[in-house]
């Protein structure tokens, strides 16, 4: 129980004490003087808290020390701070930014001006976690126009990096798609601009790479150019002790702002028993302390070339055909990939299912792949669903309800109980918000627009979800589909729900242009789509936890849930609603062990299990 506090902190200060009432386990914590928001509707408010082991043991009022206390325990006095539920990201593709090149500027993420990057950057520099000449990199969680306009110059870069390498490059980036194939109106590039110093300029350019990055350093948007062969060189020749690395660095950064949880959602061209590798070695190491729940995408797995997304989610459920046996579908696991696929894995490392383009957005496939995955005794599915698909996607998991109950080969829970869910849902009316509520499908909403203002989509409509969820029962989870695609800090997203406004200051949410006289669907839904923080932190804690299949003991802060919960570094429902984005954790707590704290309430050296020549 303490090596992961053991490998993060160093330090030593005494704000913790021990208090010996009795018998006991020295694992016990409480937390006292705390403004806890539970989630919990029949006990919205305490002020005090008991973690034992890796569940919460009670939620009370007293504050009295002892109270509830038979023994010694680490006492955190939270002086008055917010306690929240650990914050469960719905639907994040954290494991591509975990294992990318170099050491993560994770600052660079919220920078907004190019002060403010090169300062990050400058920062990140001088981190004595840093090797001297390791790369130092940003790459997604951002898009190049947020620095002021622009990335800095070569020069500005080399005057803050010393001997670093620096690599800046946006991976996502959105392009007309004029023929609108299946309804899109977006396609992306997955290689946008970027920017690089000098020595890694020189680096890429050396003996034996030989990329021909610009002399300025400059890297343009294209797919087959320098910008994605950067990308795929450094992807190529990431040994797997630099992506475990990363990967743990990465989640302590999430620990930072009270990430406790992801719906890693996996990503196109991803190397499913290859690029999670990382994430399943931190775990079998005992490392890993986020509950990662990763969705199984069925693209691009060897040999698939030319097979349609039905074809080649056939591959994975089965190599049997669909219906011809007694058993309809044997247990397999994917062919030749060695990879463990059933949903049984360990508390931080297990797949929820399929997602999220397991199909193309087209009635019939939705209606065949659902028929797949209920064949299947414990999967569900995560489908990306935005404008003209949505209604098409419906459609088919409504035609897949009606199918299904007649289906003899289906197996284990029904289509309600496998919490399945469309994800992204920008354009989406009332109506359809009320009919996947009848259907009890989930609708996962995530900010993309935040820094993708000038997508042709409208929304996220947090308001229609909401509402939907207050008078249809509609279960909503929250994300931020970062870190190629979009940022991944949940407190720009809580603003970005909050304020309306793009990281440019753009207002997209407050006058909805899908539902205003003369759009596609006036009157389909609130012209204003903005939500309130409390409403963003229920999505994203108990919301959030729904997806999976753990609301019964994840997301709120409850006797008998497991001991995920964060105390805050501030207030952010009292203060000004532009600075929710800097909200960070003063401390964390993953299955009961504080894997986190910024030293303020708790001293850095010293974890649960430490404590017992402290008073
Ligand atoms: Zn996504």
């Amino acid at each position: 129980m303490n090596r992961a506090i053991s490998k993060y902190a160093v330090g030593a200060a005494a704000l913790v004490c021990t208090c010996t009432a009795g018998i006991a386990y020295a694992d016990d914590i409480r937390i006292i003087n705390a403004n806890i928001i539970t989630m919990d509707e029949s006990n919205p408010v305490a002020n005090s808290m008991v973690i034992s082991g890796n569940r919460i043991v009670s939620v009370g009022n007293s504050g009295r020390r002892g109270e509830n206390g038979q023994g010694r325990m680490k006492v955190i006095n939270a002086r008055g701070g917010v306690v929240i539920p650990g914050l469960i990201d719905q639907h994040l593709h954290f494991n591509r930014s975990a294992i990318t090149w170099g050491y993560a500027i994770h600052d660079a993420e919220g920078a907004y001006t190019k002060a403010e990057l090169l300062a990050a950057i400058a920062a990140r520099a001088a981190d004595p976690e840093v090797p001297p000449g390791a790369f130092l990199s940003l790459i997604g969680r951002h898009v190049g126009e947020q620095f002021g306009g622009g990335y800095p110059t070569i020069a500005e870069l080399d005057a803050v990096s010393g001997d670093h390498p620096v690599i800046l490059l946006q991976r996502w980036l959105p392009v007309p798609n004029p023929a609108r194939e299946f309804g899109d109106f977006n396609m992306a590039l997955s290689a946008g601009p970027g920017q690089v110093n000098t020595l890694a300029r020189d680096f890429f350019n050396g003996p034996g790479i030989a990329l021909g990055i610009a002399a300025d350093g400059s890297l343009t948007p294209d797919t087959t150019g320098t910008n994605e062969a950067i990308y795929a060189w450094t992807r190529a020749r990431n040994p797997i002790e630099e992506q475990i690395r990363s990967t743990l660095d990465l989640q302590r950064w999430a620990h930072s702002v009270g990430l406790v949880g992801i719906g890693e959602s996996g990503g196109g061209g991803f190397r499913q028993s290859q690029d999670f590798r990382a994430l399943a070695q931190a775990d079998t190491d005992g490392d890993l302390k986020l509950r990662i729940r990763f969705q199984v995408r069925p693209l691009d797995a060897p040999g698939t070339s030319g097979q349609t997304r039905i074809e080649r989610l056939a591959n994975v459920m089965s190599a049997a055909p669909l219906a011809e046996t007694e058993t309809c579908v044997p247990n397999n696991e994917i062919s030749g990939e060695g990879f463990q696929i059933s949903r049984h894995g360990g508390p931080f490392y297990k797949v929820m299912g399929l997602g999220e383009f397991f199909t193309a957005p087209v009635t019939p496939l939705i209606s065949e792949a659902v028929v797949y995955i209920l064949r299947r005794h414990d999967w569900s599915f995560h489908q990306h669903a935005e404008a003209e698909q949505i209604a098409s996607v419906i459609q088919g998991l409504e035609d897949a309800v009606a199918a299904t109950a007649l289906d003899p080969c289906a197996i284990g829970a029904s289509f309600a109980e496998r919490h399945n869910s469309l994800d992204h849902l920008n354009d989406a009316t009332d109506d359809d918000f009320e009919r996947m509520a009848a259907i009890d499908v989930g609708a996962g909403i995530q900010a993309v627009r935040f820094l993708f203002p000038d997508w042709e989509f409208s929304g996220p409509p947090y308001r229609a979800a909401f509402d939907a969820q207050r008078d249809h029962g509609l279960h909503v989870g929250c994300g931020a589909d970062g870190m190629f695609a979009g940022h991944g800090n949940p407190w720009t997203t809580l603003q970005f729900m909050v304020t309306g406004e793009a990281f440019d200051g753009t207002q997209l949410l407050a006058n909805d242009p899908l539902s205003a006289p003369g759009g596609p669907f006036p009157g389909g839904r609130a012209s204003d789509q903005r939500a309130t923080l409390m409403e963003g932190l229920q999505c994203y804690t108990k919301g959030s936890a729904w997806f999976t299949r753990e609301e019964h003991e994840r997301g709120q802060v409850k006797a008998g849930f497991l001991a995920d919960v964060v105390i805050l570094d501030r207030s952010p429902l009292n203060g000004d609603e532009h600075s929710i984005r800097e909200t960070k954790a003063a401390v964390t707590i993953v299955d009961g062990e504080i894997v986190y704290t910024d030293g303020s309430l708790t001293d850095r050296g010293r974890g649960r299990g430490h404590d017992d020549d402290d008073d």
